[in-house]
Parts: C-alpha cells; structure tokens; sequence
C-alpha cells in the first residue's frame, strides 16, 4: 500500500515514492548529548520510530540514520553561545568526552524503555570529521564560505533557495530576527567550522585546512547522510525547531556543494508542551521543567510505554500537550488494552481482515495514530468475533505501535521487609493515621516499590528507574 506524508517543502501531503522502490531512505535528526534527553525530545524519537515501523508494516525495507550530536551544537540554534559539551564538561567538571558517554548511554537505555528500535546507523558527529571537512572543502571550492576570526561560515547570499523550506524569503529572515551578527555578514550565515580559542585546548578538536577546531553543528547532519544514505535520499525528518535554521543549513551546504537535493520528504513533528492552548510553556532546560522517562516512572508510577501510548493518542503534527492527569489515564488504558488482550487468550491463524485493512489505511495516511488507536479499541470492543483472530490483529497492530499489548501482567517478587511495610501502611491508614502512612509509603518507594490501592486491596508493584 502506499503511503501519504505531509511534505512540509510543498506544504501538502504527497505520496513516498522511493528511489529504490522497496527500500526507503531515511534521515531522523538525533540527540545533543550534553544532557538527559527529555520527555520532549523523546515525543519526537517515538514520532522517528512510529514512521519507520509503519514503513516495515506497509512492506518497505527502511535504512535508518539517526546521528548522535556529540559536538558541535552551540548553546542557540543560531550560532551563538557557548558550544554545549564544552559547557556541560565544565558544569559537571568532567571531559566533553565522557558527557557524550554518559548521555549516550542515558539516552539509549531511555529509547529502550520507549521501545525504540535502534537506527540501522547511529553515526556520532566526532567520528566523522573528515566528511564534514570534505563537505567544507566543497563549498569552498564553489566560493559559499568565508572567513572570520573565528571560524569559516556559509554565505546565504551565495545560496538563492535559502529559506524555500520554511517558505521565508532572505529579507525576511535577515530583517525579523535580533541575531547577533559579530563578524558575520548576514545575520543567517552559519559556521561551518569553528576555531578553537588561541587560549584555549579544547577537550574536542581536531586540525583542518583552515585551522585547529570543531565543524559547526549543521555541517554534521549533511555529511553523514550523505556518506550513509546518498543525495538525495526519500525522507528527513526532525522536530518542529529544526525547520526554520536547521534544516534550512542542511540544506543549502548539501545542495550547494553536490548540486542535487538532501531529501525528497521532510517532515516535521510538533512539540510537546506544558500548560493548555494559549498559555502552553514550551520544555526546556532554561525553563527548568523537564522530565525525564525516568522522572515520569518514579513520579507517576507508570509504565513507561503510557508515555508511547500516550504520544499515540496526538498526531505527530500537533501540539501534545502533557500533564500528569493525562500521562495516567494513558496509563490505564494501556493497562485496560492488555487486560483484553490477556483475556483474549492465544493467537488464532487469522487476523480480522477488515479492521488490519483500516488500520492500514489510518497509517498511511499521514501517520494518523489517534484513529489507529481507536480502531484497536473498536476491534477489542466488538462481539462476535473470533478471540483467536481479534487477538492475532492485536499483535500485528503492535509491530507498530510498540506498547507490549501482549505484555503478561508483571509476576514480581516483593521482599519480606516491603510487603511488611505495605501491611503497616495498610493498618496506619484503617487508623486513619495519614501522616504515618505516607511516612510508610516514601520507605516503600525508598526499597524501589510503589503500593498501588486496588480494589482487591493494596499491591505492590516495583519502580522501574
Ligand atoms: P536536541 O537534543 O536538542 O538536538 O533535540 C533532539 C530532538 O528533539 C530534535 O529533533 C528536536 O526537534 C526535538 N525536540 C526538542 N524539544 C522538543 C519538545 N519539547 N517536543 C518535541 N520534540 C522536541
Ligand atoms: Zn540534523
């Protein structure tokens, strides 16, 4: 079947026509690893990984690249600030080398928990310095770049189509924004390759024909999708923020250097916010509001992939709006769509044909997951049909939504001193003693549980963290 996405470069939706036909090519912008990736962040990989396990249900083969930015990004998208690892090497009094490892690490045991299936390439930005050089080289030689006291830039002058993406003329951009502009001749021009300071050793630099540094963070995206994909390839994607700067970069060094597109597709997926429409706050270190996986299941006590059920129920194109009440309720049904799915016992031979049909078709129209979701709900809900074939729908629905529908309810072992003191809770709050049960509860939670009260009493169930 094919599939329909929303182009945000012609502003429709069109349908994927790959360059080699049964095999999609695909570019998904990854993580800056300076810091825990965040529940905003992770709304955006879920979107990645929604994309690509449709492709594989509708019949494709997918070759994935989601790079690892590892140097390079500068504190503001627009190439000022300090450069992020070096700042978070200096916070945590550690290399830039051993942030990356550590927030590597967190961000892949976190896409674990997500159910994330990893990218077929997960390229990091310090591996790969001489293609962005080469890249560089390119757009030297083609006479786009020129130099300043610190660093060779892009000049977008040099580039007419700067700005088709996001559908913003040069004048528009170099008017609008308050930019810092230092040595740079136009506002939007952006480093290609940054010197390190004559003062300074940085942690993370390596020597070039223009001098000892680090390429500027754009540069990166381009030249390893280029080394792993080709140019141009079927889809780019990324996050909302990326589309005004980012990929604009991307796009005018691949094309000016290479003289073909970077992409055929580029979608983008919405940001997930706090608060509710017309007065939502936007995720972010600086506001110091972010969440982790981590937070959420220690916090809420829930299941990690309600967080995934819950990205679900919102099109990847609008806003998600989190809140606690809704993370929960997303939880419950998670757990409510299991309980049928347990009930429904084995597996039969046969799918229910017509609702695998609509399924179908709900993803390959843009994505659309929140009617997916209701045709799984529709599906569990209709009498009359074969257990065995309603349930074997489910697990094919579950290739793509990726939310354990199958998951057995959780046998765990509870340690005598913890079901002790679910007991003792249990008797403070028969007394009434609110206080001492809530002391209780934090010491349960202390051993790594959390008591849930159901309606068959008090049970535990273990923290995931
Ligand atoms: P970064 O680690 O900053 O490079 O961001 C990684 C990805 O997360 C990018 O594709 C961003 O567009 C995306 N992103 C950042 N903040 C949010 C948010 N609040 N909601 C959804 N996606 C986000
Ligand atoms: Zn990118």
């Amino acid at each position: 079947m094919d599939i329909q996405l929303y182009n945000t470069a012609t502003r429709r939706k069109e349908t994927l026509h790959p360059i080699k036909k049964k095999i999609v090519s695909l570019y998904t912008c990854g993580p800056t690893v300076y810091w825990y990736a965040h529940i905003g962040n992770f709304r955006t990989f879920i979107f990645y990984d929604v994309l690509r396990r449709t492709l594989a249900f509708l019949g494709y083969r997918v070759r994935h690249v989601m790079n690892i930015t590892d140097v390079g990004h500068l504190v503001a998208d627009a190439d000022i600030g300090e450069e992020k690892m070096a700042a978070a090497a200096k916070r945590e009094r550690k290399t830039a080398w051993q942030v990356a490892d550590f927030y590597t690490g967190a961000y892949l045991r976190d896409a674990r928990l997500l159910n994330i299936i990893p990218s077929t390439k997960q390229p990091r930005a310090t591996e790969h310095i001489r293609e962005q050089i080469a890249l560089v080289r390119e757009l030297e030689k083609k006479g786009h770049t020129y130099r300043t006291n610190d660093g060779i830039y892009f000049d977008v002058t040099t580039f007419p189509h700067y700005g088709a993406l996001s559908g913003q003329s040069l004048s528009d951009k170099q008017g609008g924004k308050r930019v810092a502009v230092g040595d740079k001749k136009n506002p939007a021009d952006f480093a290609l390759w940054k010197f390190s300071p004559a003062d300074e050793k940085r942690d993370m630099e390596w020597k070039s024909p223009w001098g000892i540094g680090f390429p500027g963070w754009h540069v990166e995206c381009s030249a390893m999708a280029r080394k792993y994909l080709g140019q141009p390839f079927d889809i780019h994607a990324g996050g909302i923020d990326h589309l005004p700067i980012h990929h604009e970069n991307e796009i005018a060094q691949s094309v000016a250097a290479y003289g073909v597109p970077l992409a055929h597709l580029w979608l983008h997926g919405e940001f997930l916010v706090l608060g509710k429409p017309n007065n939502e706050e936007r995720m972010g270190k600086s506001e110091g509001n972010i969440k982790t996986i981590g937070e959420l299941v220690s916090q809420f006590h829930v299941d990690p992939l309600a967080y995934r059920y819950l990205c679900l129920t919102t099109h990847y194109r609008s806003k998600l709006y989190f809140n606690e009440k809704s993370l929960k309720a997303a939880d419950h049904a998670l757990r409510r769509l299991r309980k049928h799915a347990r009930d429904l016992g084995k597996a039969g031979r046969e799918g229910v044909a017509e609702f695998e049909e609509r399924f179908r078709q709900a993803l390959a129209n843009d994505l659309d997951t929140p009617t997916a979701l209701a045709i799984v709900w529709e599906l569990v809900k209709v009498r009359g049909l074969a257990p065995g074939d309603v349930k074997r729908s489910l697990l094919l629905f579950d290739t793509v939504l990726g939310i354990d529908i199958d998951r057995r309810a959780e046998k765990i072992s509870v340690p005598r001193a913890v079901q002790e003191l679910i007991e003792k809770r249990d008797a403070a709050r028969a007394a009434k003693e609110w206080g001492k049960a809530d002391e209780i509860r934090k010491a349960i939670a202390a051993a790594g549980f959390v008591v849930e009260d159901t309606s068959e009493g008090p049970k535990a169930q273990k923290l995931l963290t």
